[in-house]
């Protein structure tokens, strides 16, 4: 590995890092060096998740978090100061869809979604602020999707909360690129996860529309994800900040 990828003596922490994209983040992170912890709400999956990571050779850990809530992801930085002693790297990708029309929502389902998928971002980001200065930098990845660029009649309050991930990036870039901390999103595709399995199920037609509409003619894998999180995690990327990159197999290149 190149050194500019190297992410040895790195701490990184991944919210919703047990499966799917954060995971495939996660596995990237671990084969350059870096130390790992993965947050979620389930023990089982987040333990499954550590085991892979060492098998990979890197050190992890799993804190149970709900990062919805603020003490949560207070404690989550704790525990990754506790356990590894510092952290480089956060990577916000808990998140969550309630597919409905628009008139549909209660305000709880409107704010449960916002919470986990925009609020969480913006307070992990909070929490490991001092952390990130007294390591003397950090990057902060934050994971926006397709409707933070398009529309979706059964995504409202989804596609608000990932159209304000991209600002928010841009503005905690703004705040701390004199930190030496680089913000930047994702926007992934369509990636075969537990999530997109539960919309193929409830949205008729969904998986032939995503095959014909992607130029590179398949469903993305989670290991999409490992290069750019390791490249948006290392010093490679050091002048690349409040950007938003799609990795979508050129869906939204398509006219
Ligand atoms: P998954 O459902 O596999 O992953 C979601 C993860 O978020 C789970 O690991 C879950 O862990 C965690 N999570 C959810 N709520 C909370 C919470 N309150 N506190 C802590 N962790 C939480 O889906 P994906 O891998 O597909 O999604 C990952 C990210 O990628 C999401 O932000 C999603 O919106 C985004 N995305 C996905 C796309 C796709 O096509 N799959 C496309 C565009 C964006 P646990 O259950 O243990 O809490």
């Amino acid at each position: 590995m190149s050194k500019q990828f190297d992410l040895s003596g790195r701490v990184a922490i991944v919210t919703g890092g047990n499966g799917g994209i954060g995971l495939g983040m996660a596995e990237g992170l671990a084969r350059a060096g870096a130390a790992v912890v993965v947050a979620g709400r389930k023990a089982a999956k987040s333990a499954a998740a550590v085991k892979a990571l060492e098998a990979l050779g890197a050190k992890a850990a799993a804190v149970e978090a709900d990062v919805t809530k603020q003490d949560a992801c207070k404690a989550l930085i704790a525990a990754a100061l506790a356990r590894f002693g510092r952290v480089d790297i956060l990577i916000n990708n808990a998140g969550t869809n309630i597919r409905k029309q628009p008139q549909e929502y209660t305000l709880e389902e409107w704010n449960s979604v916002l919470e986990t998928n925009l609020t969480s971002a913006f307070l992990c980001s909070q929490a490991a602020y001092p952390a990130m200065l007294k390591s003397g930098g950090g990057k902060i990845i934050n994971i926006g999707s397709m409707l933070s660029i398009f529309g979706a009649a059964f995504a409202g309050p989804y596609g608000a909360s990932k159209g304000g991930i991209v600002q928010l990036t841009k503005s905690l870039a703004c705040a701390w690129a004199k930190d030496n901390i680089q913000v930047n999103s994702v926007l992934p595709g369509w990636i075969d996860t537990e999530l997109t399995q539960a919309a193929r199920r409830e949205v008729a037609g969904l998986h032939e529309r995503v095959l014909a509409r992607t130029p590179a003619g398949r469903w993305g894998d989670p290991a999409d994800f490992s290069g750019i999180a390791v490249f948006l995690a290392s010093g490679a990327s050091d002048f690349v900040t409040g950007t938003a990159i799609t990795v979508d197999g050129g869906y939204s290149s398509l006219a």
